[in-house]
């Protein structure tokens, strides 16, 4: 059984809080492990900690540490099959979806190994004889990060590589639920030769993550989370001065257009079900003939999805997070059908045999769902995929701009002038083009609109550097002196 403290100056730390937390085995049920909830104690101690080795990090060359980036990435890359069964064995995600999950956190570790290149500023010649002006970007400090259980290696990896690079320290409150891969990955941060303090992890509930928001050693926050937790999150630490960026839930529809490649379309709606704020849960057919024929397509494909625990080589979709969860989908599901929507494949009738008392649900598809409908409306956060069917390309711009939510979207179209037109009006942060879970690569950055983020900056790429920087801006006159003859007598004021 895995029993979990702290990371903290490169070592394990028990702390003092006596509260723990039990990690599940999401498909079977069973504890597997015990976490320590830090008292607020445990995380003054920690942030305390980071705090003391700011200044000596902060001093270390950008090119020094850029050096140890190198190498931690090599360790993750080297590591991968090790720390992606840990994962799938908390979060019960396949094993090629946890690789691919550390692939794109290693990609965030690449952006900061050119950290000198990103920190290189802006210089101008006022007047080019003696005034120049020119800024830099400083560390702020200490920076937590609050993450949540659906990527729990890749998500704190958009974080705290961009935020050491800049030569902040960090500390991260992974979620409760799988925080055992983290712990591993922090040991690796080590051994890539990270000095002590810089990077730290406290294992907590909502008791650390408040302290983190109170601590005022901590100068910024980077969460991401549910929307009613992240606004909490961005209330409380910017009300105690914080820099706060708070990326938070998704309703990603993706509109399906009648010249649209059905094939792909389906095989994008396929790859992203499930718990990603990235999951096209709702699709918006344009016409009733695309409705018609994309139902027909994807029905067949739901049924077929392998429902299976990770240690299946064929698994497609694994049990989802917790007993909760699993009880809060079923619900929605129960709403929907009360509402009127035709649940064309229900994949609530699972049982798989030796996973009894596991959290499996297999994929659900309504046809007919409206935009009153709690399953529209909010995140379900599980395997079930709506149809909203639309007379015009117009009608379904409408239904995504109206959403609460404005994280991604995407449109599948062979119509360049539709897709130019979707890119520039959809009030979302991240667009697709025949592109399904456009998650932008790590130098580019990422992050939502309206209820989907909380604060100004989008996450990792040049986002990140600006959000965990102070940015700082000299203006100098050197008059002529020595080099032209100084002249040591008092002047008459000119
Ligand atoms: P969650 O909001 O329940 O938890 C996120 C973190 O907040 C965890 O570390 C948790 O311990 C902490 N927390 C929980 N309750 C708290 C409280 N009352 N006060 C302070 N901290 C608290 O989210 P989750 O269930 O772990 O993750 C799923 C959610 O995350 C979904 O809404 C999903 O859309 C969202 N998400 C968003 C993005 C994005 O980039 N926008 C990415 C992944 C997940």
């Amino acid at each position: 059984m895995i029993i979990l403290g702290h990371f903290v100056s490169n070592e394990f730390w028990p702390g003092v809080s006596n509260r723990i937390s039990e990690i599940r085995n999401p498909a079977t049920g069973a504890v597997t492990g015990k976490a320590a909830l830090a008292s607020i104690e445990d995380v003054d101690t920690i942030v305390k900690t980071a705090a003391l080795a700011a200044p000596a990090w902060a001093a270390t060359p950008p090119a020094s540490r850029a050096t140890i980036m190198f190498e931690f990435r090599d360790l993750l890359t080297k590591h991968t099959d090790e720390l992606a069964e840990l994962l799938s064995s908390e979060h019960g995600k396949s094993l090629p979806d946890a690789k691919a999950e550390i692939a794109r956190g290693i990609e965030v570790v690449e952006f900061a190994c050119g950290i000198p290149q990103l920190l290189k500023n802006e210089h101008s010649e006022i007047d080019a004889e003696e005034v120049a002006s020119f800024s830099v970007r400083q560390p702020l400090g200490v920076v937590a990060g609050i993450t949540p259980f659906n990527f729990p290696a890749m998500i704190p990896l958009w974080m705290y590589p961009v935020a050491i690079a800049c030569g902040n320290t960090f500390v991260l409150k992974p979620s409760e639920k799988d925080p055992s891969v983290v712990m591993r990955i922090a040991e690796l941060f080590a051994q890539a030769g990270l000095p002590p303090g810089v990077f730290n992890v406290v294992n907590g509930d909502k008791v650390a993550a408040d302290a983190l928001l109170n601590h005022p050693q901590v100068e910024a926050i980077s969460f991401v989370g549910s929307t009613a937790i992240g606004q909490h999150i961005y209330a409380r630490g910017s009300t105690n001065g914080k820099r706060v960026q708070a990326l938070c839930g998704a309703k990603n529809h993706l509109v399906v257009m009648p010249d649209a490649d059905l094939d792909r379309v389906t095989d994008a709606l396929i790859g992203s079900a499930g718990e990603r704020c990235m999951a096209m849960s709702v699709a918006v057919p344009v016409g009733e003939d695309t409705a018609n024929r994309l139902i027909e397509a994807l029905v067949p494909r739901v049924r077929a999805m392998k429902v299976a625990p990770f240690t299946d080589p064929s698994s497609e979709l694994g049990p989802v997070i917790s007993k909760q969860s699993y009880d809060r989908i079923h619900t929605y599901i129960e709403q929907g059908l009360d509402m009127g929507a035709e649940l064309v494949v229900d994949g609530r009738d699972i049982t798989l045999q030796g996973y009894e008392d596991g959290y499996f649900i297999g994929g659900c598809l309504f046809d007919h769902v409206t935009a009153d409908m709690p399953i529209y409306k909010d995140e379900i956060f599980g395997p079930v995929l709506s149809v909203v069917r639309v007379a015009s390309y117009e009608d379904a711009v409408g239904l995504i701009n109206d959403h609460e939510f404005g994280n991604g979207t995407a449109i599948f179209t062979r119509e360049g002038d539709a897709a130019r037109d979707f890119w520039a009006r959809a009030r979302t942060g991240i667009v697709g083009v025949n592109v399904p879970i456009p998650v932008p690569v790590a130098y580019h950055s990422f992050g939502g609109w309206k209820r989907s983020l909380f604060g100004d900056h989008h996450i990792h790429g040049m986002e990140g550097v600006r959000f965990n920087t102070r940015l700082k801006t000299m203006t100098s006159r050197w008059s002529s002196g020595i080099r032209t003859g100084a002249k040591f007598n008092f002047t008459d004021g000119k």
